[in-house]
This record gives structure tokens, C-alpha cells and sequence, in this order.
């Protein structure tokens, strides 16, 4: 489960992206109640619910994690990360920290987690107006809580600074391919070898 956070504008969408198009993992496709911006597709981008809906997600324990981001409310199915989980399938989840935090406490051992910084904040307020995807108040309002977002960077395994894009995805991409070599997450193969290997010794 590799969950990827930043403040708005610094690129984590763009990376993500990236990444789930290189590789076989799924995207975690997040419910919101925030109106869609142009060019996001419904059950792409997001599911677009209202915020009588989410309240019955909610009710009905539907949710793996939520939280209220910039004013509007954002959720991971646990559906999708149950099925993920069972089908074996690396999942990506470009969440906010209230969501990371979420997830690493379910599910320690799986999860990793990864912080995108921008080089600067200045860099990151030109990359938010030159989204042009949001309107100037809540530009403002999304540089505002990136000061309390980034002071969250200590909750995560790795911070990748997205200044050159192709560098960064390099970064990223190394991140994801490391966290598939684990022991932890070889275990299983290197039993099945030890149990054949048992299995082939011929006895003196
Ligand atoms: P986030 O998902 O973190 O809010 P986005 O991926 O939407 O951020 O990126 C914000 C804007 O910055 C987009 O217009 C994107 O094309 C642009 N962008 C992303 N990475 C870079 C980069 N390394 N250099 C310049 N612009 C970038
Ligand atoms: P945006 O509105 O720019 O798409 O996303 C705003 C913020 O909400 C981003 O930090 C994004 O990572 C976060 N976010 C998106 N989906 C979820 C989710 O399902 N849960 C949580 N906790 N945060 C989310």
C-alpha cells in the first residue's frame, strides 16, 4: 500500500499517475464531496458524492479512512483496499496526512508511506495558480494550510522533493521497486525455496 501525500500543488497527483501507468497498481479512487474541476472524470479522478451520501458511507463503515481536507470530505473505500489486499494487487493512495496516518496504523507492516515537497513555497503558490484548476480563494486557502500539512513530513518513510519532474518520478519509482524487495514482502517466496529445497536434499 503506498500512500502519497503533499500539500496541494506539489505534484503528487502528477506522480502518482505516472506511476500506476508504468505499473500494475491500482489507483486508489477516492469519494469526495468536492464539485468536480474540468477534465476529472467521475469513477476516474473521483467518485463526486454529496455530503448526504458520504454521511451514509460513513454510517454504514464503508470507509478505510476519511477526513475533512480544505473544507470537503475525502474518503478510501475499504472495499478497494480489501480487494486489493486479497487479489494481491500493489494499491496507491494519493491521500492527505490525516489519511496516511489512518492507513499506517491499520495496516503497519503494509503500508508505506511517502511525503512529495516542493523546492520551495514559492514554486509551490506558482504551480497552484498555473494549475488554474481552483478559484483564487481557495488557492489561497489550500497555500495557507500547507505550512500545517508539511509539518506532518516526520509521519512518513520517505520525502522526495519534486523540483525536476523526471528526477523525482526517478526517485519515486526507485521507492515503489525497493519496497517490493523487502524481506518482508519476499517471505513467502523464500519459504516455498527452503521448503524444495528441504524437499530435493538427498539423505546421506
Ligand atoms: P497535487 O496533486 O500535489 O495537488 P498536481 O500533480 O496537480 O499537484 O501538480 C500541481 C501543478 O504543478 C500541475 O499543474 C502540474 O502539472 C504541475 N507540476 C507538477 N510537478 C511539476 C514539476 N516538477 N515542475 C513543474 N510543474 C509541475
Ligand atoms: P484535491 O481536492 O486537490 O484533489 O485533494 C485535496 C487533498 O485531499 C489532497 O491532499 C489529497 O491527497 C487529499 N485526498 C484525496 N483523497 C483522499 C482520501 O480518500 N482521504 C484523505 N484522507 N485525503 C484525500
Amino acid at each position: 500500500m503506498l500512500v502519497i501525500s503533499s500539500p496541494s500543488g506539489a505534484g503528487k497527483t502528477t506522480l502518482a499517475r505516472r506511476l500506476a501507468g508504468e505499473f500494475d497498481l491500482r489507483f486508489s479512487v477516492s469519494y469526495t464531496t468536492r464539485q468536480p474541476r474540468k477534465d476529472e472524470v467521475h469513477g476516474k479522478d473521483y467518485h463526486f458524492v454529496s455530503r448526504a451520501r458520504f454521511a451514509e458511507m460513513v454510517e454504514g463503515h464503508e470507509f478505510a479512512e476519511w477526513a475533512v481536507v480544505h473544507g470537503n470530505q475525502y474518503g478510501t473505500s475499504i472495499a478497494t483496499v480489501n480487494t486489493s489486499l486479497a487479489d494481491g494487487v500493489d494499491c496507491l493512495f494519493d491521500i492527505d496526512y490525516q489519511g496516511g496516518r489512518q492507513i499506517r496504523q491499520q495496516w503497519p507492516a503494509q503500508s508505506v508511506l511517502c511525503f512529495i515537497l516542493p523546492p520551495s513555497m514559492k514554486e509551490l503558490a506558482r504551480r497552484l495558480r498555473q494549475r488554474a484548476t481552483d478559484a483564487n480563494d481557495v488557492i489561497e486557502r489550500r497555500l495557507a494550510m500547507a505550512h500545517e500539512e508539511l509539518t506532518h513530513y516526520g509521519e512518513y518513510d520517505y520525502l522526495v522533493v519534486n523540483d525536476n519532474l523526471d528526477q523525482a518520478y526517478a526517485k519515486l519509482r526507485a521507492i515503489y521497486v525497493a519496497a517490493g524487495c523487502t524481506r518482508v514482502r519476499n517471505d513467502g517466496l523464500a519459504q516455498a525455496l527452503l521448503r524444495e529445497a528441504a524437499a530435493a536434499d538427498h539423505k546421506p
